[in-house]
């Protein structure tokens, strides 16, 4: 069974200030799961959890996670400005981009932030900026050497992302002759992980690679970055993966590879899903029954609040508040309101019989949720709400309105006046 932080009591009270649909967020799920990640890796000094801000870009959530000592990754400037708003700069920002800007570049290096190069060819560019820093990351991406794929990623030789080891040999020579002085390798290399062994066998083709990087260039890494990927338990039948056993057998690669040979070396990680997704929840409210050759339930929500179902077909579990001991013997579609057929949270869902008005919670949408949302026709993004350790509501992001749809047609007078 999936757990609810709120009874249905608490959230029609919760809904008599902020109406559905909205995003809400456990704060203690996501402190539990922090500390127990770092405690996972306490054996490594330097270990850093560096938040993906893409799952959830918003300022107070990363205002808690600085707070437990996580840091920011970043992948665009906009990122970066919500890293520093919530008080993390420096080696605190790790600018994993890809196809970069170079306005972009000038930005986090302006920053201080740890620079993770995608592509050697960006080394010129960095050069060019004239904002080479002293500590750069070099993301790697070992084709179909390494294989554990999942259906997101696909192969990796058809992965966007990263150096081959032989470009990655000569970006780090390049970086040496060019004053860097500490070096960081990067690889991510599946989504939604939940085997045991992914961890473990990324960390020992990193340490392997680490010592060859060594051997053959004479460049001693400062830290590798497993990066994020770690899977979530989206089924109700599933577990969840084990971190401290992975933080074990993570360490017993450390010490067969990396302690030999004398380097320090931290581990640093860029999870996103695996910190807030299961914390999050899309409440919504019941409009309609509609009754063709399927029958269907209308949600206030839609795919524009959290895409996931729609664009992967993923399975995100769903809680009718006060049936939760109910039997779940009625067949439904779960849908939302777009024009777009695959606008629907659920298809072919068994629930128990639904009634308009009652309140369908989304599991598991704190990451990659809100974040992904967007405004097609029409749609405007909901709140995100953080449900407190002391139990109470604080609003982290107000429901967008009219006038911030029209907004970017304001040099048309019609919508400017809409918009003051
Ligand atoms: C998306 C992303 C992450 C986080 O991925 P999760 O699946 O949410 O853990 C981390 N690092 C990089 C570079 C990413 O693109």
């Amino acid at each position: 069974m999936k757990q609810l932080p709120f009874t249905r009591q608490q959230l029609e009270e919760i809904t008599k200030q902020f109406p559905t649909p909205f995003h809400i967020y456990d704060e203690a799920g996501i402190i539990k799961c922090v500390r127990d990640l770092y405690d996972a890796f306490s054996w490594n000094r330097g270990f850093k959890e560096y938040f993906a801000v893409k799952a959830l870009p918003n300022p107070y959530i990363l205002s808690v996670l600085k707070s437990l000592g996580c840091g920011a990754d970043c992948a665009s400037a906009p990122e970066l400005t919500l890293a520093r708003a919530s008080g993390i700069t420096g080696d605190g920002i790790m600018f994993s981009s890809n196809d970069t800007p170079a306005d972009e570049y000038k930005y986090a290096a302006e920053l201080g932030a740890i620079i993770n190069l995608d592509d050697i060819s960006h080394i010129s560019l960095l050069e060019q900026l004239d904002v080479m820093p002293e500590r750069v990351c070099c993301r790697y991406n070992p084709g179909n050497a390494f294989s554990m794929t999942n259906d997101i990623m696909g192969h990796l030789a058809d992965s966007k992302f990263g150096m081959t080891k032989p470009q990655l040999f000569d970006a780090m020579a390049i970086l040496k002759s060019r004053g860097v002085k500490h070096f960081g390798i990067h690889a991510m290399l599946v989504s939604s992980a939940m085997e045991t062994e992914y961890y473990p066998r990324l960390a020992r083709s990193l340490f392997e690679l680490a010592v060859e990087v060594k051997n053959k260039t004479g460049v001693e890494v400062d830290f590798l970055n497993l990066s994020g990927g770690l899977g979530i338990p989206y089924y109700p039948d599933q577990e969840p993966i084990n971190i401290s056993l992975i933080g074990r057998l993570v360490r017993e690669e450390y010490d067969r590879i990396i302690a030999p040979t004398g380097m320090e070396v931290a581990i640093f990680t860029e999870l996103g899903r695996y910190i807030t997704g299961p914390y999050g929840y899309l409440v919504s409210r019941v409009l309609h029954k509609k009754q063709i050759y399927k029958n269907y339930i209308g949600l206030d929500a839609s795919a524009a609040n959290l895409m996931r179902p729609a664009m992967y077909g993923s399975y995100h579990h769903i809680t009718i508040m006060g049936k939760e001991e109910a039997p779940c013997d009625h067949l439904y579609d779960v849908t939302g309101s777009l024009c777009e057929n695959n606008d629907k949270f659920a298809v072919d869902r068994l629930l128990p019989e639904v009634q308009v008005g009652d309140l369908a919670v989304i599991h598991d949408t704190g990451a990659h949720g809100h974040s992904m949302g967007y405004n097609y026709n029409g749609k405007l993004r909901s709140a995100e709400l953080l449900l407190k350790t002391d139990g109470t509501v604080q609003m982290i992001r107000r429901a967008e309105r009219d006038a911030d749809y029209f907004a970017t047609l304001d040099f048309s007078s019609y919508f400017k006046d809409l918009c003051d």
